[in-house]
């Protein structure tokens, strides 16, 4: 049988799946927010016939666990979830590496992060429903928050003084606020390096003495700082839309103008140097 040709919505899990460009397009409710356990096979079945793009289908459960989880899926896990072969998945999870649609861990099969998530601890955590998320730095935990869409807790630390941060998103607000986001390296860098190092030394502090002390004694560059407001805003717009099992790599322009979006711009903010 040849490939199904799609003209109009598809039913799935009691509702219309519409098709766009001739690619089903599944809104995420079906992907997690409405499956209950004994559905969620159900919904899981059709999408595996019918959405044209596989390495799509494997991203939207990798996204799915994530937000329901706090965890990636196995490779077996989105076989079993998908009917396809290991060695199909594993395929799927390397093409989504190679288009930049997430990062697999040194043994090329087990997802390390699909940003703004992350399956290794740090030093930043977002804490909701009982859950914990580990993101690789405080711009990333708020595109986590932004993306659970929930209250939640988010829990940094300051290393100037070695202390926890606790910032409350209430609503998609930023509640009691207090500190500021410090990156000691242009934007052009973030890049350049392996994305962990990039993200390791964008940090949370209480305050701008706190940063100007901590790079005096630790000899890190003095970069720019943001207010937390600006960098929750910043990471609302940046993580946008990575929910979507079609998410693509938007490319630097993109990630450019969402930058000026929230009011950085000049050299320091530029992404290519
Ligand atoms: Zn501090
Ligand atoms: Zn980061």
């Amino acid at each position: 049988m040849g490939p199904l040709e799609l003209t109009e919505g598809v039913r799935v899990g009691g509702a219309v799946a519409p098709v766009v460009e001739g690619r089903i397009h599944v809104p995420l409710p079906f992907l997690y927010k409405e499956c209950t356990p004994p559905r969620s096979r159900d919904l899981v079945r059709p999408m595996a016939a019918v959405i044209p793009n596989t390495t799509d289908a494997v991203r939207g459960l990798i996204m799915r666990d994530f937000v329901a989880l706090a965890a990636a899926p196995t490779v077996a896990k989105l076989a079993h979830e998908l009917e396809l072969s290991e060695a199909m998945v594993v395929a799927c999870l390397r093409q989504l590496h190679d288009e930049k649609r997430l990062e697999l861990d040194k043994d090329r099969r087990s997802v390390l992060l699909a940003m703004p998530f992350s399956t290794h601890g740090s030093t930043v955590r977002i804490v909701a429903r009982g859950l914990t998320w580990f993101a690789p730095c405080i711009f990333d935990a708020f595109g986590v928050a932004h993306l659970l869409g929930e209250d939640c807790e988010i829990h940094a630390f300051c290393p100037d003084c070695e202390e926890d941060q606790v910032v409350r998103v209430h609503d998609g607000e930023v509640r009691e606020v207090d500190g500021v986001v410090h990156f000691p390296l242009p934007a052009r860098t973030w890049w350049a390096d392996d994305i962990t190092l990039s993200c390791r030394r964008i940090h949370l502090f209480h305050s701008d003495q706190h940063v100007e002390r901590w790079c005096q004694n630790t000899g890190t560059p003095r970069g720019k700082s943001i207010e937390v407001e600006r960098q929750a805003l910043l990471s609302r717009e940046w993580y946008a839309g990575r929910l979507d099992p079609a998410w693509r790599w938007p490319g630097t322009v993109a990630f450019q103008a969402t930058l000026a979006g929230v009011g950085l711009v000049g050299p320091f903010w530029e992404l290519l140097g």
